[in-house]
């Protein structure tokens, strides 16, 4: 890729490491990683990758310039509803009970309060959809 001279203003910055651009001091710092050196151990702060930054969310704006991406709410719910059933679909296979597709079976007594509140949270999403 050619560099294109950037203009670095107020509070851009250019990672001295990686030579990345970043649109802000908070956006560099989110690409630095690894542990701060102690008494007992040497600093391993590096530089992310830039498919660890796009990874966390950041992104490269039309500029150049690394930004960091702000979720709306309900990117960040869905966000966390995908991880929380990718979890409990690992849980089910881990299970592997013989049931009844489509039928739920509460082997351990009646759906706790939050499964009921989830259950409600994804009807609702279904029916927000076009
Ligand atoms: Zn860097």
């Amino acid at each position: 890729m050619p560099r294109i001279p950037k203009k670095l203003t107020g509070d851009r910055n250019q990672c001295p490491t990686c030579g990345e651009f970043f649109n802000s001091s908070s956006a560099f710092d989110k690409h630095r990683t690894g542990p701060f050196g102690k008494a007992s151990a040497p600093a391993q702060r590096r530089c992310m990758s830039p498919d660890e930054m796009r990874a966390l969310g950041m992104v490269k704006n039309d500029a150049g310039f690394w930004i960091e991406k702000r979720m709306s709410d309900a990117q960040r719910q869905r966000l966390s509803d995908a991880s929380k059933n990718a979890r409990e679909a690992t849980t089910a296979r881990a299970r592997s009970r013989p049931s009844v597709p489509g039928v739920p079976t509460y082997r351990s007594g009646p759906p706790t309060a939050p499964r009921v509140a989830r259950q409600a949270r994804e009807k609702s999403r279904t029916e927000v959809k076009p």
